[in-house]
């Protein structure tokens, strides 16, 4: 169980971290919603973790942005005495061929998945290490590991993700604070919606359990790298994709 633990979830308005922070919601934590557009579906993620009776707030921060993270990690501190779960969930992809990619188009998802991440664990970590305790789990991906024609940009983000988590998990393992990525696979959200039904059938082909995953199945592996269960975990990669990545 999470009571009395205080949680936020980057991208929590839609897909994996909208079923993120309801998990670690009906696990007893005050979960906040983190949004930086939708903030209409961020207040009905809101809404359904509290028909739940679960705990819930939201608050719009761009994670892309330095001095807007320093305030959003501050207020909630600030507002709620301590800070237990990070989960940098909030991404952004924006495909095409490497002779095509534009400048903006490279620097949009590094900012918002990759310094995103460092953003808010930067702040988190001041308080994380005067509770001398915490949690931080890293959204990556598979193609963060195994590459991916068509995404450099997205699979250089998710393998700097990967390399950040190692960097802070040997840092901060010290004062009690664990630091974990999950890397999901192909996973039924609005990201994923896009692809066509030819692309979607050849990526289900090359997965050895034979579908896309549901965003539930990545929120449960971030509970259990939330939990006491996982106290003795740091600087690892739980990979949740079918068996893509072996
Ligand atoms: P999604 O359905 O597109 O949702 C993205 C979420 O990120 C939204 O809540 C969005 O908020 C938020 N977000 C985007 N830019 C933001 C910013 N600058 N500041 C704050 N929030 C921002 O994506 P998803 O499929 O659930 O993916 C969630 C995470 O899992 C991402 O890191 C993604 O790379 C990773 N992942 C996904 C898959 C997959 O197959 N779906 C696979 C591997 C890894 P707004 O709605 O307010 O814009």
């Amino acid at each position: 169980m999470l009571t009395e633990k205080i949680a936020v979830v980057t991208g929590a308005s839609r897909g994996i971290g909208r079923a993120i922070a309801i998990k670690l919601a009906s696990l007893g934590a005050a979960v906040i919603i983190n949004y930086n557009g939708s903030a209409d579906k961020a207040a009905e993620v809101k809404e359904e973790i509290e028909r739940l009776g679960g705990r819930a707030d939201t608050r719009q921060c761009d994670v892309s942005d330095f001095q807007a993270c320093s305030a959003f990690i501050q207020d909630i501190v600030k507002d709620y005495g301590r800070l237990d779960i990070l989960v940098n969930n909030a991404g952004i992809t924006r495909d095409g061929l490497l002779l095509k990619m534009s400048e903006e188009d490279f620097d949009a998802v590094l900012n918002t998945n990759l310094k995103g991440a460092f953003h808010t664990t930067r702040f988190a970590v001041r308080q994380m290490i005067r509770q001398r305790s915490g949690r931080i789990i890293n959204l990556s991906s598979v193609v963060g590991v195994s590459g991916n024609a068509g995404q450099a940009n997205y699979a250089a983000s998710k393998a700097g993700v990967l390399g950040l988590t190692k960097a802070v998990a040997k840092e901060v393992a010290s004062r009690g604070i664990t630091v974990n990525a999950v890397a999901p696979g192909f996973i039924e959200t609005d990201m994923t919606a896009k692809l066509t039904d030819k692309v979607k059938e050849s990526i289900s082909a090359q997965i050895p359990l034979g579908t896309f995953g549901k965003p539930e199945y990545v929120a449960d592996a971030v509970a259990f790298l939330a939990s006491d269960a996982a106290c003795y975990i740091t600087g690892q990669v739980l990979h949740v994709d079918g068996g893509m990545v072996m």
